[in-house]
């Protein structure tokens, strides 16, 4: 049964100040660590909604994008063609084959050194490693000396890491972890990838 409207405003004053108590708080200002982890869709484009607001405020972003053989994204095209924004796709020279374990080692670090350079760059106020995740569950990077790196970036600098299976190390340093649960995709209905939702 609805509530009357006495009861609705009691219970809003109450609800009120519940949240007041809890801006009050959350008074602190630090570089956060964000994982977007999961196998529905929303991770990598949550990411880049991140990179814009940044932008809208003045500041500046780095974006390190692994395992991406195509270049032809819709956030490539807009963000990194933007004043502030620094974008490295870095996975171009993974083999997909086994018998090339080595090469691919090679890369993963290649990689990692940009994204090191990132994580240095004071001037950035946000640092997006996008589809991180396989690298580490690949072995091809080591996870401590990941979180290593990670845990010694600026201290105002924020860092949101992408892709499934984030591994346990990666969920203990984050400050805010976000799963996303697949319900259901369109691709599994016979639809294919459509630029501006998809890429
Ligand atoms: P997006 O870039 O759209 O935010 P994502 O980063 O969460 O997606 P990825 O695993 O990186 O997901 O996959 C990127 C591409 O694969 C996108 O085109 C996305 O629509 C598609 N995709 C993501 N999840 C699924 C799924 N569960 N089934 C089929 N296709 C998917
Ligand atoms: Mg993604």
């Amino acid at each position: 049964m609805p509530d009357n409207s006495e009861q609705h405003s009691l219970r809003m004053v109450r609800k009120k100040s519940v949240v007041d108590a809890a801006i009050a708080r959350a008074d602190q200002d630090k570089g956060l660590l964000l994982v977007l982890t999961g196998n529905g869709k929303g991770k990598s484009s949550s990411a880049f909604g991140m990179v814009a607001r940044t932008l809208g405020y003045g500041y500046k972003a780095g974006v390190a994008q692994f395992l991406k053989s195509r270049r032809d994204t819709g956030e490539e095209r807009f963000l990194g063609d933007q004043p502030g924004v620094q974008w490295h796709v870095l996975g171009d020279g993974f083999t997909w084959d086994t018998q090339n374990l080595d090469a691919d080692i090679a890369t993963a670090k290649r990689g990692w050194d940009v994204a090191k350079a990132l994580l240095s760059d004071d001037t950035l106020h946000l640092v997006v490693l996008d589809e991180l995740t396989y690298l580490l569950n690949y072995g091809y990077l080591d996870a401590d000396q990941v979180c290593r790196d990670l845990a010694s970036r600026p201290p105002m600098q924020h860092v949101v890491i992408t892709g499934r299976a984030a591994p346990d190390c990666l969920l203990e340093i984050a400050d805010t972890v976000s799963e996303i649960r697949d319900v259901k995709h369109a691709y599994r209905a016979g639809v294919r990838a459509q630029p501006g939702i998809d890429l």
